[in-house]
């Protein structure tokens, strides 16, 4: 396995400058001391790992990324446990991702050990900037590669950065869960069959822009996305998939090459299961959507994802209409479930899956 050399911040910030910061941390704006840097070069293979402070990367203007968006990233989290110690949720699963990602965009594949190891490494070092054990607070692990090559052929690089680098989350919904709403399109899509929507890369998430800006517009939180050939099939939201309770049994839709397998989501398949519900990967319609809640069987609606675990879903808008689930308040199999995921994660509940992974 790569090394990582430790070269650690002389000047990290202070104990409590960082407390200011992990008081009310948001998401995604502040990042911890250092990062994990890994070069792959042709030839030569994964080398010069190393842990050093944070700071910006420095870029010739005409590297590969810049142009072509060779990029892919993980999205994981590390929470404090009761007893003080730190544990992050499946980061095999974000390693064996990273690598479909990266096979999906002809980029090298990072081993799954080395993943995790950099990731552990980063989190060892930081580990003050782990939110103390109490809510929802996490620190979110932000692994990503780029292609460093300088040039602006297209063609896939022959040498790469893999970098982590990590930032406090507070709660998603610091207020009480809070149902979003979501406007289906019909128009936009996400992502094409034969195309790069099971992978974790920047370009989808450029793609996404516009149709969030247009959702925003119509008074929607999010995008939901139905397949690019019939328009019917119901397939994720921007960064979260789907989840449809009817009664005691829960359906997400069916993998089918152009969403994203969320982790969140193939773990909610087995929560559920352990709690007593059926779960099901099942294709679902967007006029099953609007039907099955106009006669009552389909009782709740969801979204999941690393961010916010579980989001409740109130207004759905679409060229078909609008409606409303659960009241517009979060679902009773939704907030069980909720509850069910993190206390596992933080360390609440019986890991029974041994999904934590200690440092
Ligand atoms: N779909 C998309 C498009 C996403 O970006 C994410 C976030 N990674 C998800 C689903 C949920 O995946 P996960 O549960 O692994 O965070």
């Amino acid at each position: 396995m790569t090394t990582i050399e430790l070269k650690p911040s002389s000047s990290p910030l202070s104990d409590a400058e960082r407390a200011a910061i992990l008081a009310n941390p948001g998401f995604g704006r502040h990042f911890t001391d250092h990062m994990v840097t890994i070069r792959w070069t042709e030839g030569r293979g994964w080398h010069d790992g190393q842990l050093a402070p944070y700071g910006p990367l420095s870029l010739d203007p005409a590297t590969n990324v810049l142009h072509y968006a060779q990029e892919i990233f993980e999205g994981l989290k590390a929470y404090r446990r009761p007893d003080g110690s730190v544990a992050s949720f499946r980061p095999d699963a974000n390693a064996r991702r990273f690598q479909r990602s990266a096979h999906r965009i002809g980029m090298p594949e990072l081993p799954v050990e080395t993943f995790i190891e950099a990731c552990d490494a980063l989190v060892r070092q930081d580990e003050a900037w782990v939110p103390e054990h109490g809510g929802e607070e996490s620190l979110y692990l932000r692994p990503f590669m780029i292609a460093t090559e300088v040039g602006l052929g297209v063609r896939p690089a022959n040498e790469y950065l893999f970098v982590v680098i990590a930032s406090p989350a507070g709660p998603y919904f610091p207020g009480g869960v809070k149902p979003v709403s979501i406007w289906a399109s019909e128009d936009r899509v996400r992502a094409v069959p034969g195309g790069v929507g099971d992978a974790k890369t920047g370009g989808n998430y450029a793609a996404s822009l516009l149709a969030q800006a247009e959702a925003a517009a119509k008074g929607c939180d999010q995008v939901c996305y139905l397949d690019a050939v019939e328009h019917k099939w119901v397939e994720e939201l921007g960064g979260m998939n789907l989840y449809f309770v009817y009664g005691n049994k829960i359906v997400t839709p069916t993998l089918t090459g152009s969403l994203l397998a969320g982790i969140t989501r193939d773990s909610l398949l087995q929560v559920a299961r352990d709690l007593g519900y059926e779960s099901v990967e099942e294709r679902v319609s967007i006029d099953q959507w609007k039907t099955d809640t106009e006669n009552g069987t389909l009782t709740e609606v969801f979204a999941c994802g690393t961010a916010a675990v579980i989001t409740p879903v109130g207004t759905v808008k679409s060229a078909r209409g609008e409606w409303l689930h659960s009241g517009g308040r979060p679902g009773e199999v939704t907030m069980k479930l909720r509850e069910a995921l993190l206390d596992i994660q933080t360390g609440k509940a019986e890991d029974v899956h041994g999904w934590m992974h200690e440092l």
